[in-house]
C-alpha cells in the first residue's frame, strides 16, 4: 500500500528550540518512518514578521534545516522543501485568496494573538493572510494529513474550507484538491524561560537545541519558577513553575519525586534547576554531535534542500495544471 503523506514545517525565523522538541520534532521523528514526511522551510511565512530584515534568512533556512537533521530526521527518508523555490505554492496562495473574506483571517484567533504579541495594529496583507498561504503550503502536495499543535487548529480548518469551495467550484465536486486532516499532537505548549505561555524563536525566551551546555545550564538556572517561594523552606507549587514544565516535558524518571520534594520543600529551586539541566544535556549531546556533523557538510544540506524543493515543484506543477484547466484558465 501506498504511504499517505505528511506536511509540516517551521518558520525559517531563527534557531529550533526545546518547544519544538517537545511540540513537533519528536513526533516528526516518529512519524517518518510510517508516513512520505515533506518538511517545509517556510521563508515566505517567516518574511510575514521578517521582511524588514531577511539579511538573516539564508542562515535561518540552514539552521532549521540542520535542526530537523540534528532532531533525528533521516535525509534519505524525508523531503525538505524551501517555500519560496515553489512557484506552485504562490499561485494557489493567489487563487484562494479570491475565496476567503476578511473577516474570517480577521477572525482568526491565531492570528489575532500573533498581531498581538507582535505588537501589529494596522495588519499587513501578507501577515493577514499567512493562513491562506499556508493553506496552499499544505494542499499543493496533496498532503494526506497534517501534525499540528492545537494553535494551527483554526489554519487547517481555514484550508480545509478553501479545499472544499475549490472543489466545488471548479472540480464538481471532486477531490481535485486533496482535504486534508489535522494529526493533532496532544503536547501542551511549553512555557518561554521568562514564564511566558510559549517558548517562541523570536521571542527571546528559548533554550536553542544548539545551545552548547553551558549555555543551557545559565539560561535553566535564569528561568522563572514559583513566585510565591521565596526561601527553600517556602513550599513549592509545581503547577506554576516553569522549570516543572520542562522536568514534566523532558524528565519522565524523576518528574515524580521532584514534584514531592517541591510541595515540601525539601528541594531548592537552584537544585532543580541543576538537575534538569543535567537532564536535557544528555538529551541534547547526541543531537550536537548530529549537529557537528551536518555544520560541517552544509553543502550536502544544500542539496538536499534543492532536490526536496525540485521534488515538490513537480508535485505542485502536476496539481496546478488540473486546477488551470478546472478553471477554464487554459487557451
Ligand atoms: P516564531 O516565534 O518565529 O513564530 P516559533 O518558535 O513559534 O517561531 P514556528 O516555526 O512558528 O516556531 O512553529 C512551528 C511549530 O512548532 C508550531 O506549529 C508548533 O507545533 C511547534 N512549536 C513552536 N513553539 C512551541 C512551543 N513553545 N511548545 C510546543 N510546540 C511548539
Ligand atoms: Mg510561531
Amino acid at each position: 500500500m501506498e504511504k499517505k503523506r505528511i506536511i509540516t514545517g517551521d518558520r525559517t525565523t531563527g534557531q529550533l528550540h526545546l518547544g519544538h522538541l517537545v511540540g513537533s520534532l519528536q513526533n516528526r521523528v516518529r512519524l517518518q518512518r510510517e508516513y512520505e514526511t515533506f518538511i517545509l522551510l517556510a521563508d515566505v511565512q517567516a518574511l510575514t514578521t521578517h521582511y524588514q530584515n531577511p539579511g538573516q534568512m539564508k542562515e535561518s533556512i540552514y539552521q532549521v534545516a540542520i535542526g530537523n537533521l540534528a532532531a533525528g530526521l533521516d535525509p534519505e527518508k524525508v523531503t525538505l522543501i524551501q517555500q519560496s523555490r515553489v512557484p506552485s505554492i504562490a499561485e494557489l496562495t493567489v487563487l484562494y485568496s479570491m475565496l476567503v473574506s476578511v473577516n474570517v483571517l480577521r477572525h482568526n484567533p491565531t492570528v489575532k494573538t500573533e498581531a498581538k504579541q507582535c505588537g501589529y495594529g494596522d495588519l499587513t496583507y501578507g501577515f493577514l493572510g499567512y493562513p491562506v498561504s499556508q493553506a496552499a503550503d499544505i494542499t499543493f502536495c496533496s498532503a494526506d494529513l497534517v501534525p499540528v499543535g492545537d494553535d494551527q487548529l483554526p489554519h487547517m480548518e481555514i484550508a480545509r474550507k478553501l479545499a472544499r469551495r475549490f472543489n466545488e467550484l471548479y472540480a464538481n465536486g471532486d477531490e481535485l484538491i486533496r482535504v486534508p486532516r489535522a494529526l493533532l499532537s496532544e503536547t501542551p505548549r511549553l512555557p518561554g524561560l521568562d514564564g511566558s505561555c510559549k517558548m517562541g524563536k523570536s521571542l527571546g525566551n528559548a533554550v536553542y537545541l544548539s545551545d552548547d551546555a553551558d549555555a543551557v545550564n545559565r539560561k535553566i538556572h535564569s528561568a522563572v519558577t514559583d513566585t510565591n517561594r521565596i526561601a527553600v523552606r517556602d513550599k513549592g507549587n509545581p503547577d506554576v513553575c516553569t522549570v516543572y514544565a520542562y522536568h514534566r516535558a523532558f524528565n519522565a524518571g524523576e518528574r515524580a519525586d521532584i514534584c514531592e520534594m517541591c510541595c515540601g520543600a525539601q528541594i531548592g529551586c537552584v537544585a532543580c534547576k541543576t538537575r534538569l539541566a543535567e537532564k536535557l544535556n544528555t538529551l541534547l549531546d547526541p543531537m550536537r554531535e548530529r549537529r557537528a556533523y551536518y555544520e560541517r557538510r552544509r553543502d550536502e544540506v544544500r542539496g538536499f534542500i534543492l532536490e526536496g524543493s525540485e521534488k515538490a515543484t513537480r508535485i505542485g506543477n502536476e496539481i496546478m495544471a488540473r486546477a488551470r484547466a478546472a478553471m477554464r484558465l487554459e487557451i
